[in-house]
């Protein structure tokens, strides 16, 4: 990665607390995120791509610190988030700034959709009206929606567009790091296309970088620059694109592109994974992946195999690569 990096994430951990008995105790912590280390780089598409459950929208909310972190380190712009108070996280939250994958949960079913685009520019402090009535203009064009629209409620869009407003409101304060949380999943797969070129042309002309979270990696493959692996709170792989599709290292890297016909290589054969993902509440010793690994070796339960770079910018957890 040659571009300077926005984002450093450090050791990141968030642990949830299990609460349970007649008389409450703690049972247990959920480990949804257990020490994720990433950078991205200024106007760089960093793709998250893992199954359900493996940690990936927890990671994106905690380094918004919609969640609070357990532990670790979030660097944005040379400022440590997790040590930010209430006052300066509102303003760091222009710059840094999430789009949901229901766009419902980001607008109120009660307010014009012009009206919650000014409203993020309002919580940012653009206090003159005839400026926000501008920007809000400016923002509905920028993602294609007709400036006549603001006094429009959110049930008179579709879902599609009502994902664009909701890029309209992320794009308020000029961010430089959009966490996308599978922006298009929700969507019509004609739909899909159509966000992910806006959002293309958006980080083409404003440099924004995004981290851009999906569980389908034809998307990821389609706008990203790197793409790691999540699985079980952790990163397993992670390397440049061409790299990442060309010679995948890791065996959940392999199963997972193996169970796209479009993205398996001619002469291997589908991998079907064995058994669901464990629970996070309790999961396996050594390397996490062993229950379900088609290459697992006697060392796997035993011993956790160290996150380190084989190839150039190729990342790798696996004792395969030790
Ligand atoms: Fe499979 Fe072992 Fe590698 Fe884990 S460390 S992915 S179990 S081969």
């Amino acid at each position: 990665m040659s571009s300077a990096q926005i984002l450093q994430v450090r050791g990141l951990k968030k642990y949830f607390r299990v609460i349970s008995g007649l008389i409450p105790r703690l049972s247990g912590e959920i480990k949804a995120v257990d020490g994720v280390s990433l950078a991205i780089g200024e106007g760089e598409v960093l793709g998250l791509v893992g199954e359900s459950g493996c940690g990936k929208s927890t990671l994106g909310k905690t380094i918004m610190r919609l969640e609070e972190p357990t532990s670790g380190e979030i660097i944005f712009n040379g400022v440590d988030v997790v040590k930010l108070k209430k006052k300066d996280l509102q303003a760091m939250r222009g710059k840094l700034q999430i789009v949901f994958q229901d766009p419902d949960s980001s607008l109120d079913p009660r307010m014009t959709v012009g009206g919650s685009i000014e409203e993020a520019l309002i919580v940012h402090g653009v206090q003159d009206p005839a400026e926000r009535n501008d920007r809000v203009a400016g923002l509905m064009e920028k993602v294609g929606l007709e400036a006549g629209f603001v006094d429009r409620y959110p049930h008179e869009f579709s879902g599609g567009q009502k994902q664009r407003i909701g890029i309209a409101r992320a794009l308020a304060m000029d961010p430089q790091l959009i966490i996308a949380d599978e922006p298009v999943s929700a969507l019509d797969v004609s739909v899909q296309a159509q966000i992910l070129n806006l959002m293309m042309d958006i980080k083409d002309r404003d440099g924004l970088a995004y981290m851009f979270v999906s569980h389908d990696l034809s998307v990821v493959k389609y706008i990203s620059d790197r793409v790691a692996v999540m699985y079980l709170g952790k990163i397993v792989e992670l390397a440049d694109k061409r790299e990442f599709f060309q010679n995948p290292l890791h065996p959940y890297t392999e199963a997972l592109l193996s169970a796209i016909a479009s993205l398996r290589p001619a002469s291997k054969e589908r991998i079907l994974l064995k058994g669901d993902v464990p629970s996070p509440l309790n999961p396996p010793a050594g390397c996490r992946f062993h229950t379900r690994c088609h290459r697992v070796m006697a060392i796997c339960p035993h011993s956790e195999p160290e996150f380190r770079e084989v190839a150039p910018g190729h990342y790798v957890a696996c004792h395969l690569y030790a």
